[in-house]
C-alpha cells in the first residue's frame, strides 16, 4: 500500500513497535522515556505491542528499572500504575543481529500478536536504536524476515547516517532496495524539539518577521551551541566524531536551514523538505576559508576540570580533535547574498545554551540614526524562549532611548500544557506517518556535500592546529562577536 503525502495512514490500534538495541543507552535514556511519556499522556494507544530485541540477556523488569530515572512525571499523576500497565505492553526477545534465527522468532511473536488481535492490515514500526555499523544488517533482516508485506512498515533510523558524503551515500545505496522513501524515518532529534519546530511558525505565521529577514535588514545570522561540559566518559566516541559531526553538520545546520529557507509552498512534509534542500543548494561547500576559529579545551583555570587530552576515555593523547569550531557560511540567493552567517559550537565552555540570533542592521538615518539595532533571538536550550530587543523611550522627562526585551518564555506562557520532548514528538510523528521532521536522502546528501571538504581539511595532513582554551571559558580568542 502506498501512502500519499496528503493522507498519511495513522497507526493507532494494535501497532507493533520493535526496538532493536533495546538494551542500549539510547533506549534507556530516550526511547523508553519517550514511549512512556506518550503512553501516560494518552498519545500511545494501550493496544500497542512493544517488542524489544537485543543480544543481551536482560529482562523487561531490568529495562524498566534502568529507564526509570529518565522518565518524566506525567501531568495527570498515578505514574506507578501507568508504568506497570505500560510495561505490560512490552516483551523482550534475545537474538543476534546478523542471523535469521532471532528474527524468525520475532516474526512469530509479531504474527501471534496480530493474529490474536484479528489484525487484517499490519502496522509495524522498527526502530534501529543500534550503532550505525549494523544499521544495514538489521535493515536487511527486517526486510527479509519481519516486513509487513500485507500492511505498512516504517523504519526509524538513528543518527548518524554516515560520517561523510561517501559513507552516507553507501548507506543510502544499501537502504534503497529495501524500503521506499516514505518507509524510512531518519532521525535528527533537533527536528523533534518543539522549539525548533516553532521556528517555521515564528517566521511564516508572522509575515512581518519573515519580510524583514533579508540582506536589506539583517546584519548577520548567528547560531551558537555552547556546552558547559567536555567529552567526559564519551571520549572514545567523541574523538572519532569531533564537534563538527556531532552537532554542526546535523543539528545546527537544521536550525540554520529552517531560519533561512524560503517559505514552503504548503504545509506538506515534502514541500517543507523541498524548501530546505533548495536553501542548502545555495550554500557553498565549506573549506579552509570558512574556518574562523578551531579549538580544543585544556584544563580549567582552577585546574579542577581536566583537559580534553587528560580525559581517560580519550585514548589518543596527541589528538587534534576539535571541541570548538567557528564557521562562516555564504548563502547565494536574493535574500541572503552577502549576509554573514556564523555557526559556532563548543564543549567545555562557560554556558549551557543553544540559540539562533538574527542581528538587524543599524538605523542609518532619521531621528534615531545609529540607535542600538534590534535582535531576534530564539533560545532552544536550556529554556525555550523567543525574544526580541525593542527600542523605546525610557520613562520620565528625558528623551532617552531604552532597549527592552519583548520576551516569550515558554514555561511562563504555557505553564499547564504538556510539551512533548523531542523523541516523543518524533515517535509520535512516525506513528502518524508524518515525516516532515525526519531527514530526507537528498537533504542528507547536500549537507554532507557541504561539510565533507571541511572535514577532510580539519582531519587531513594540513589540519589547522586547534587553539587550547581553558575549560569553562568562552572558547578560543578571536571568535567573531
Ligand atoms: P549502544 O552502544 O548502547 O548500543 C545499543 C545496543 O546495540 C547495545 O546495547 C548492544 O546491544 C548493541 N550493540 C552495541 N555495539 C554493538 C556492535 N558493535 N555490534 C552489534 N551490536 C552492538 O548505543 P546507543 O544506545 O548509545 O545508541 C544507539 C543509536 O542511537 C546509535 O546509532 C547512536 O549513534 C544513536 N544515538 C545515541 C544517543 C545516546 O544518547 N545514546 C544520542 C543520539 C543518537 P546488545 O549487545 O544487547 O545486542
Amino acid at each position: 500500500m502506498t501512502q500519499t503525502n496528503s493522507e498519511p495512514v495513522k497507526f493507532e490500534k494494535d501497532t507493533v513497535l520493535v526496538i532493536f538495541g533495546a538494551s542500549g543507552d539510547l533506549a534507556k535514556k530516550e526511547t523508553f522515556p519517550a514511549l512512556f511519556g506518550l503512553y501516560s499522556e494518552g498519545c500511545l494507544d494501550p493496544s500497542t505491542k512493544i517488542i524489544c530485541y537485543a543480544r543481551s540477556n536482560v529482562t523487561v523488569e531490568q529495562l524498566k528499572k534502568s529507564c526509570l530515572p529518565y522518565c518524566r512525571k506525567s501531568t495527570t499523576g498515578n505514574d506507578e500504575v501507568k508504568m506497570k500497565k505500560f510495561f505490560n505492553m512490552v516483551s523482550y526477545i534475545q537474538g543476534q543481529y546478523d542471523t535469521d534465527d532471532g528474527y524468525i522468532r520475532l516474526n512469530d511473536a509479531i504474527e501471534d500478536f496480530e493474529h490474536e488481535r484479528g489484525v487484517q492490515e499490519p502496522h509495524r514500526v522498527f526502530y534501529l536504536a543500534v550503532p550505525p555499523s549494523i544499521f544495514l544488517t538489521v535493515a536487511s533482516q527486517v526486510k527479509k524476515n519481519v516486513y509487513a508485506y500485507n500492511g505498512i512498515t516504517r523504519v526509524i533510523v538513528e543518527k548518524p547516517f554516515g560520517d561523510d558524503l561517501e559513507s552516507s551515500r553507501e548507506l543510502q545505496k544499501g537502504f534503497k532496495p529495501l524500503f521506499r522513501a516514505e518507509e524510512i524515518y531518519k532521525i535528527d532529534h533537533f527536528l523533534g524539539k518543539d522549539d525548533v519546530r516553532r521556528l517555521l511558525t515564528a517566521r511564516f505565521a508572522n509575515p512581518f518577521l519573515n519580510q524583514s529577514w533579508n540582506k536589506e535588514n539583517i546584519e548577520s545570522v548567528q547560531v551558537w551551541f555552547k556546552e558547559p561540559f567536555g567529552a567526559e566518559g564519551r571520549g572514545g566516541f567523541f574523538d572519532s566524531t569531533g564537534i563538527i559531526r556531532d552537532v554542526m553538520q546535523n543539528h545546527l545546520l537544521q536550525i540554520l536551514t529552517l531560519a533561512t529557507m524560503e517559505e514552503p509552498v504548503s504545509n506538506d512534509a515534502d514541500a517543507i523538505r523541498d524548501a530546505k534542500v533548495e536553501l542548502l543548494k545555495c550554500m557553498e561547500p565549506l573549506g579552509p576559508k570558512n574556518v574562523v576559529a578551531v579549538g580544543q579545551y585544556g584544563k580549567s583555570v582552577d585546574g579542577k576540570k581536566p583537559s580534553y587530552l587528560d580525559d581517560d576515555t580519550v585514548l589518543n593523547k596527541e589528538s587534534k580533535c576539535l571541541t570548538f569550531t567557528e564557521l562562516t557560511f555564504a548563502i547565494h540567493n536574493d535574500r541572503w547574498e552577502g549576509v554573514p552567517i556564523i555557526m559556532r559550537a563548543g564543549k567545555g565552555l562557560d554556558e549551557d545554551r543553544v540559540e539562533i540570533r538574527i542581528q538587524y542592521k543599524k538605523n542609518t538615518s532619521g531621528m534615531f540614526e545609529g540607535c542600538t539595532p534590534n535582535q531576534f533571538v530564539i533560545h532552544f536550550h536550556p529554556e525555550p524562549t523567543i525574544f526580541m530587543t525593542f527600542n523605546t523611550k525610557a520613562p520620565g522627562f528625558a528623551d532617552k532611548l531604552h532597549q527592552i526585551k519583548l520576551d516569550m518564555t515558554y514555561d511562563q506562557q504555557y505553564k499547564k500544557e504538556w510539551v512533548p520532548e523531542a523523541y516523543e514528538c518524533l515517535i509520535y510523528d512516525a506513528f502518524q506517518g508524518k515525516y516532515a521532521n525526519y531527514v530526507r536522502d537528498d537533504e542528507l546528501d547536500v549537507s554532507w556535500s557541504l561539510f565533507t571538504p571541511l572535514l577532510k581539511y580539519v582531519e587531513g595532513p594540513n589540519a589547522p592546529q586547534p587553539e587550547i582554551y581553558p575549560y569553562g571559558s568562552t572558547g578560543p580568542k578571536g571568535i567573531l562577536e
